[in-house]
Parts: C-alpha cells; structure tokens; sequence
C-alpha cells in the first residue's frame, strides 16, 4: 500500500510534466486496472493518464467492436452469442484480451476498464502476463480505485444535465447554468439521460459494488491496489494516481 503523505507532497509534480506532455518520472507505468463507481470520473481520468503516459485504453466493449468489424473467429462467435442475448464468456472475452495484449503499442503500459470483471478473468490476466516475454518484463496490474462518497457520487450523477442543442453540460449542484433548467449558450431546456436518474444511480451502485468487490480484493490481497481520493479537482486526483503507480512499480522494483 502507498503511504498517502509522502505522495501528497509531491503530487503538484507530475502534474506539471503533464503540462509539458512529458512521461512521468522514469517508472515504467505497466498495466492499470482504473476502477470507479457511476460518477467517480473514471473517463475523465483514463484519459489524463493516457495523455501522460503515452499508453492505450483498453476496454472489452472496444475490441468486440474491433474483432466484429475485422469479421474474426472470435468475433463472429462472440456476436452469436450476443445475439443470443447472453453474456459473452470469460474464454473468449479472455481470448480477445490475449490478442489484444500482443500489440506493439502496450510495450509500456495500458489501461483496462471494465476488465478483469470477475475473479477468474483476473487471475487469468495474472498468469498471461507473467508468462509473456514482455519488452522490459511483463508488469503485474496495478489497479487504481477512484474513491468519492455515496452522496458526493449522488449529486454528481443525479445533478447533470445535457443541453440537447449544444450538447454543453451542467450540474444543477456543482456547476448550475446562469438561468434555472436552460443553457446559457442557446437558451435550450436542458435535459437529464435516463440512467442519471435517483432510482437507476443507487442501482446501478448495487451493482458495481456486488460485481468489484471480489476483484478489488484480489488486487489488494496481492499489494496491487492504490486507492486514491477522488473527490478532489481533476488534476489533482491525476497527480495522485500518477505518483502513486511510480511509487508502487519502485516498491515492487525494489
Ligand atoms: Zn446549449
């Protein structure tokens, strides 16, 4: 685990290396698993972390998309069974992963979201890179848990509001427009996305905690998580998780 105070103190640097479009330190970033509940600004610091480090994202949803349109054997398999209205399985959702990992540009690090799901793909993703002849070895995952409150999540999600003309956002609690439920660039009533909804929020929160749970202790059990408090500014959780990976890599180097 990283000590959050000695992190802190220098979490202002990384961040101006970011400015710069410089890699972080010299660590070699390796594979991160970002986690996050609805609203804890996953997507947004997927993409910081990409920008940073140079690294790809990847996620399941992406390759199936990618196998699909290639019309590969596992693509046509796994639209079969999409079709068929089921969950694609772990072996081939693992399978697709494989091919994916043996692409020039995950040499220095990724970042996997929404995969490993379950503990089988986990343990699964663990024994593939320890097996693989990785340039500069093959590191373990990290994964990085983006923590921010029940009711700071609430208001993050139930606050927003798309302008359908625009498509400028809003948040009636943290960033309200000038003028109540209308944009302030084209005067359009603003709209909220069904899954934003009181009723699907806490749903959809039963059901990232029952589905992580066991695969956020995994990591932890193994030393590989980072829990960073992400009910902060946007640069300054990214300057967090940035110096928190380094320090866990050199940890783990040493
Ligand atoms: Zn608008």
């Amino acid at each position: 685990m990283v000590d959050r105070g000695k992190f802190l103190a220098a979490a202002e640097r990384p961040e101006e290396q970011a400015a710069a479009g410089v890699p972080a330190g010299s660590a070699m970033p390796g594979p991160l698993l970002l986690m996050g509940a609805p609203g804890a600004g996953k997507g947004t610091q997927a993409k910081k972390i990409m920008a940073v480090w140079r690294m790809p994202q990847i996620w399941t949803g992406g390759i199936l998309r990618d196998n699909r349109a290639r019309g590969t054997d596992l693509g046509r398999q796994a639209k079969q069974v999409m079709d068929e209205g089921k969950l694609v399985p772990d072996d081939l959702v693992n399978r697709m992963v494989a091919e994916r990992l043996a692409a020039p540009d995950v040499a220095r690090g990724y970042i996997l979201d929404g995969y490993p799901r379950t503990l089988g793909q986990a343990r699964w993703l663990d024994e593939l890179l320890a097996g693989q002849g990785a340039p500069g070895g093959a590191l373990p995952v990290i994964a990085v848990s983006l923590a921010v409150g029940y009711n700071q999540l609430l208001r993050r999600v139930t606050g927003r509001r798309i302008c359908p003309t625009c498509q400028r956002t809003y948040n009636v609690y943290l960033q309200p427009p000038k003028a109540d439920t209308v944009c302030d660039v084209d005067g359009a009533l603003l709209a909220q996305r069904a899954d934003d909804a009181e009723e699907v929020f806490h749903e959809r929160m039963r059901t990232y905690e029952i589905l992580t749970a066991p695969v956020l202790e995994h990591y932890r059990q193994s030393g590989r998580l980072v829990e960073v408090n992400g009910d902060r500014s946007v640069s300054g959780v990214s300057a967090e998780i940035l110096h928190a990976v380094e320090e866990l890599r050199r940890q783990r180097n040493s």
